[in-house]
Order: structure tokens, then C-alpha cells, then sequence
């Protein structure tokens, strides 16, 4: 477990379950005829496993996915009617575990299958499952070459599996070509096992098009407001808020350098502001800046400031000074995750993606969540 604040004197972690409920309603809306699941991985994109499922299970979502057996234990403890699919597939020598909690494992090869058949055959009952096809990713999933195999097996064992599932590779591109070949690819095997509902589409691809949609689809980033199509405005809440103190202000002189490997130069006299984050807190190395590459960003007031030079394990350093008479001082805090710069307006600068920002939010922060609004219970 992370360490937490104790004291209250670190950031400030603000997690929105509204927000992610209303992200939630919204996929629901866009996927009107088809279920809408939630990936809740890693530790729900760094939202609190916990917190947001039950969140979601208030909302109406019923199916859930996670990455492994350990979260799909964590969520079966708080969650006793949840479906809970298990992403990384069947564990080897964790069948009795995924019956004893009732997971469904995702299963991803010739080998998963047959273990699970095996389980099923040894206790005489068909325990539910879900089984991907690889149509593009070169992931996890069975080989399409595979469908032959699969369906021998099937047949052989009178076994169906819950739901047959890939996973697209490029739908944040909505006119990349692979988006239709996978799509095609999974229609083709859909042909040869009828009568099993089937899934594609993550955020990205449930946005993007409806033919990708089937009976259920997988949203995961979009429920955290994220960004999941590229080139387009995002439509989703924002869900965290990160706030951190600001340590210690003061003046710096043209010529002096800023931070490990002295890699920023001031080229005015400039005021400086330490903040309480760093790496060791999920707060990238990669928004480090120099002089002449922009890094992260943080926010005073509504005034955005430029990180100067390295990001360190427990401090970063922001240029205050065109906020003026406006800077921050010691005690205030400064926003670096929020409505003014999103997780994926603070990730695009250090080269990575929203989900990253969000997945490493395991820092020394106060935790705090905003509940959803009650359920409208009225007639
Ligand atoms: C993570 C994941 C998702 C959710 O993807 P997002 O891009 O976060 O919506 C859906 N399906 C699979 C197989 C995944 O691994």
C-alpha cells in the first residue's frame, strides 16, 4: 500500500466519484444496445480499486475487469454479485481459486483453455469464462489459426464460453486502417462460434464506432476522465484533483542553474517555488524541462507555471515569476493535476499518456473522495 498522509500535511489526492459515475452513464448512453462493463486495472487507473467499483456498482455496473487474481480477489471481498473478469487470463494452477471466488478468467491461449476444461471436467461443472482471440494486438489471445482448436475443444467438452473478446490496437487512431481489419478479423471468428456474446471495444473504440460495440463493451480510461481518442475534444469529467504545498519561495539570479545535472539556466532573475512532489510520488521524471524543452506544469489561481529543470524524488521547481504579486507562498498549494491541466495536458509534455499519470498516482498524498450524488429514488 502507498504511503498515505497521516498528518495531512502533504498533497491533496481528490477523486471524484461522481464524475466517474457520470463518465460511466455517458459510455452507457453511447453503447445503448450493448452492456457496459468497467476496467477497473490497476487499482482503477490509480482511483482506489475499492472505492470506485462500489461507486460504479451503485450506478448500475454489474460487469467488471480487472488485470489479475489478486484484484479480482480484492473486488470479489466488497463486491459479492459483481461479475469480475480476470484480463491477464487463468493463472497457472489457480483454477480452484478463480471457482472458489466465482472470477472468470479471460482466457487467453490453447493452454488456459484446456486447464480450465480440465477444472470444469474434475469438478463436473462448466464454470463461466471468457476466452480473447488475438486479432492484431500480438498480445494476449488465442492465435486466429487457433479457432479450429478452440472450437474442437468446445465441442468436445459441450462447453460455451461466456463471451468471445479482442482488444483493438489502434482505435485512439479513429481512421487507422487496423481498426477495420481487426474488426473484420473478429466478425470472422464470431461466424464460427454463433450464439456467444462477444466484446471489443475499450474507451477508444467505443467511441469511436458502433459497429465495434456487440453485446458488451470495455471502457476503462474514459470512466477516469481521460483521454481515449485522440485528435478529438475529450468529453469525459475530469475525476482526480492533485494538490501539493508549496515549500519555499525565492528569488533566483540570471546564470544560476536549477536542480540535478544543473540542467535549466535562469535567463532572467526569477522567482522560484518548491513544491512537495516528485518522482517518488508517480510524478514523472519525464516532465523535467530545460531550456529548451518544456516539461510539466503546475497552477496558482488559476495561472499556469512552468517546472524548471529536473524533477527530483520529493521536490519540483516552478517558475512563479510572471505570476507577480499573485506567486504562491510557503503553505499555499499549487494544483498539478485538475480541470486546467488534465492528466493528459500534464502527460503530453514528458512523452507518455493519461493512463500513466493516473496509474502512478501511488504518492504521499492525502486520499479524499467526493461521493457520487444520491440515486434518484423518486417515481
Ligand atoms: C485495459 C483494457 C481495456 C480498457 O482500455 P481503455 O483504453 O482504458 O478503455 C479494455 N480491454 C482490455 C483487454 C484491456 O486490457
Amino acid at each position: 500500500m502507498a504511503v498515505s498522509s497521516p498528518t495531512g500535511l502533504g498533497g491533496r489526492l481528490t477523486i471524484d466519484l461522481g464524475a466517474i459515475v457520470k463518465n460511466w452513464r455517458a459510455l452507457d448512453t453511447i453503447s445503448a444496445r450493448a452492456l457496459t462493463g468497467a476496467v477497473v486495472k490497476s487499482d482503477a487507473y490509480g482511483t482506489g480499486l475499492i472505492p470506485t467499483s462500489m461507486a460504479l456498482f451503485g450506478a448500475g455496473a454489474r460487469f467488471f475487469f480487472v488485470a489479475t487474481p489478486d484484484e479480482a480477489v480484492a473486488l470479489r471481498q466488497q463486491l459479492p454479485e459483481a461479475h469480475i473478469f480476470v484480463l491477464n487470463g487463468l493463472y497457472p494452477g489457480a483454477a480452484r481459486i478463480y471457482e472458489k471466488e466465482r472470477l472468470m478468467p479471460v482466457l487467453a491461449s490453447i493452454e488456459m483453455l484446456d486447464e480450465w476444461l480440465a477444472h470444469c471436467v474434475s469438478a463436473n461443472e462448466a464454470f463461466p469464462a471468457a476466452l480473447q482471440f488475438d486479432t492484431g494486438m500480438n498480445r494476449l489471445g488465442v492465435r486466429l489459426q487457433e479457432s479450429d482448436q478452440v472450437r474442437d475443444r468446445l465441442d468436445e467438452f459441450g462447453y460455451m464460453p461466456q463471451m468471445i473478446m479482442s482488444h483493438l490496437a489502434c482505435a485512439d487512431q479513429p481512421s487507422h486502417e487496423k481498426n477495420r481489419t481487426q474488426l473484420a478479423l473478429f466478425q470472422s471468428i464470431l461466424a464460427q462460434f454463433p450464439g456467444i456474446p462477444a466484446s471489443l471495444a475499450n474507451s477508444a473504440g467505443t467511441m469511436i464506432s458502433r459497429e465495434n460495440h456487440f453485446q458488451m463493451v470495455r471502457p476503462g480510461i474514459a470512466l477516469f476522465g481521460g483521454r481515449a481518442v485522440n485528435g478529438r475534444k475529450n468529453p469525459m469529467a475530469p475525476v482526480v484533483k492533485l494538490e501539493v504545498p508549496v515549500l519555499q519561495v525565492h528569488d533566483g539570479k540570471t546564470g544560476e542553474t536549477v536542480g540535478y545535472g544543473a540542467g535549466y539556466t535562469l535567463d532572467r532573475d526569477s522567482r522560484i517555488a518548491i513544491l512537495a512532489i516528485g518522482y517518488g510520488d508517480g510524478f514523472l521524471r519525464s516532465l523535467s524541462s530545460t531550456n529548451t524543452r518544456q516539461g510539466g506544469r503546475a497552477v496558482f489561481n488559476n495561472r499556469i507555471a512552468p517546472l524548471i529543470g529536473r524533477v527530483s524524488m520529493d521536490t519540483v521547481a516552478v517558475d512563479v515569476t510572471d505570476l507577480g504579486d499573485a506567486a504562491p507562498k510557503p503553505g499555499d498549494m499549487m494544483e498539478v493535476l485538475g480541470k486546467t491541466i488534465t492528466v493528459d495536458g500534464q502527460a503530453d509534455p514528458g512523452g507518455t499518456i493519461g493512463y500513466e499519470m493516473l496509474t502512478n498516482l501511488k504518492g504521499r498524498y492525502k486520499r479524499a473522495y467526493i461521493s457520487p450524488p444520491a440515486p434518484n429514488t423518486g417515481g
